[in-house]
């Protein structure tokens, strides 16, 4: 056998996952000039791109047109995307070990952190998570029910999620209409009762999680008031001296912003969102019969850590939210892969710098594994992060390929990949396939105006690309 990563010997890698990790990954590897390389992309889901199709918001088109650098990795001859394809149900770890020197696990964070607090299973209770694949119309998640009878909401956390769920519930029809969100949603959401939404920060306007982008645009939206509490846009001390020392100017702008929010009164604007710091849930009021009626809230403060970060910790005072449905926002967290190794405390797989390793503590690589994007480092940052993530991942590939260390599969063929992955699923679908549904879906939002109407069952994709 010639040498590996030549025209003749090309390496061969598997891609499990195909969101904005996935493509990165693929793209720097098939960029390379002295490496011959032949990467074969995998999706449980016969669509591609992963959150930036079922979690980006469905009002933010302008991200989701990352897609077209996707579009041009998958175009390369040497690139081939198995859609509909899943680990553990379709094929093994062992069956890919058959066929490829390298695999790379780019899966995401599919599930969400609890709070753990009593009456967290009360029915209106919701990770953001699946809200927000319900209303992108995600397959798995078309069918959950949302009580949109409810006039009161709360979101807890103040991340970029909490934000995108407030703000989805705030819109007006109209709005939404004008977005790719699903159709049942497009329609439950324009009838929704919902009157007064608040999203809950346990620790101060200086430290939310939230960018300064997407809180400004809370402040515009067309039939919904933005408002703070003007005693909760007020620093604290600690918050006060570590904003005068610091040179972020996105940070200010954010913390001016809050303020501005909170001389803002309310309009006549049917709606109402409320931005409230220093609160964390320590109940969820309700019952199993009667579902979700409210909130018991602590009071925090700040306090600085020995490192000068600033947490939060109760005080004594205790307040009550009315509210019919609770969506918590408080982070992804990734789910295990059969036969891949789990860090459960983080959620990811365990790595260095990419390299999949036994276990955290062990740090003993595993021949072959990989790891890229929000499985490989956890939920944080945005779809660009992921790019240098996973340049990172493949360039400690290709040292190891250099230096010998790959699995070493019986048939490294890309036809015979071919054949074994139709016999285990003969309805897969191709990248071809999927521009075909990609096409269909914007030609049915362009007739009703939209910018694309999805299709949200899996049988329906299946059966336009006649699998
Ligand atoms: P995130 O940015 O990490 O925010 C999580 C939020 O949950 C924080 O406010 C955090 O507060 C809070 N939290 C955590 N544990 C909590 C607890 N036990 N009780 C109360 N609050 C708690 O996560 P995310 O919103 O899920 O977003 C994930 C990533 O995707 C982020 O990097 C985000 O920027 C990105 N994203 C970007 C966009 C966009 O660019 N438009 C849209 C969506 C998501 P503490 O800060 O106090 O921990």
């Amino acid at each position: 056998m010639t040498q590996l990563g030549t025209e003749t010997n090309p390496l061969r890698v598997a891609i499990i996952g195909a969101g904005p990790a996935g493509f990165y990954a693929a793209e720097h590897l098939l960029k390379q000039n002295d490496v011959a390389v032949q990467v074969d992309m995998f999706d449980r889901l016969p669509t591609p791109f992963g959150l930036v199709r079922g979690g980006v918001a469905p009002d933010h088109q302008k991200i989701k047109s990352v897609t077209k650098v996707y579009d041009k990795t998958a175009s390369d001859p040497n690139f081939r995307f198995y859609g509909y394809v899943e680990l553990g149900r379709d094929v093994s770890l062992d069956d890919l070990r058959r066929f490829y020197h390298q695999i790379i696990f780019t899966t995401g964070a599919q599930t969400d952190k609890k709070l753990g607090v009593p009456g967290e299973d009360f029915p209106g209770n919701h990770p953001a998570t699946e809200f927000v694949a319900w209303y992108n119309g995600h397959p798995d998640y078309r069918d959950l029910q949302f009580d949109l009878t409810q006039e009161k909401a709360a979101v807890i956390g103040v991340g970029n999620v909490a934000v995108d769920v407030a703000r989805i519930l705030s819109r007006t029809a109209d709005e939404l209409a004008k977005t790719d969100i699903a159709d049942y949603a497009l329609e439950a959401l324009s009838q929704s009762k919902v009157k007064e939404v608040y999203l809950i920060g346990r620790r101060g306007p200086a430290q939310a999680a939230f960018t300064t982008p997407e809180i400004k645009e809370l402040g515009e939206m067309e039939d919904a008031d933005c408002i703070v509490l003007p005693e909760e846009a007020e620093l604290d001390p600690l918050s006060k001296a570590a904003l005068e020392q610091s040179t972020d100017r996105s940070l200010l702008k954010k913390v001016e912003l809050m303020q501005e929010y909170s001389r803002r009164g309310r309009t006549s604007k049917k709606r109402v969102l409320v931005i409230r710091f220093l609160l964390s849930p320590v109940e969820i009021l309700g019952s199993m019969e009667e579902g979700v009626k409210g909130m018991k809230l602590v009071k925090n403060e700040l306090y600085s850590t020995e490192a000068g970060t600033l947490l939060s910790r109760p005080t004594d005072q205790i307040e009550t939210l009315e509210c019919g449905l609770v969506f918590r926002s408080i982070g992804y967290r990734g789910v295990p892969l059969p036969g891949v190794p789990f860090h459960e405390k983080w959620g990811t797989i365990p790595n260095i710098n990419g390299r999949v390793v036994k276990s955290q503590d062990s740090q003993e690589q595993v021949i072959g594994l990989y790891t890229a994007g929000w499985i490989k480092r956890g939920p944080s940052g945005v779809i660009g992060t992921n790019k240098p993530d996973a340049v990172e991942t493949v360039n400690m590939m290709l040292e190891d390929m250099k230096n010998g260390i790959t699995i070493g599969p019986e048939q490294p063929d890309r036809d015979a990949a071919a054949a074994f992955i139709k016999a285990k699923q003969p309805r897969c679908i191709s990248y071809n396939d999927w521009l075909t549904l990609d096409e269909i879906e914007l030609k049915k939002g362009e007739a009703i105006g939209r910018p694309r109407l999805k299709f949200t069952k899996i049988e329906d994709m299946l059966t336009a690309v006649k699998k």
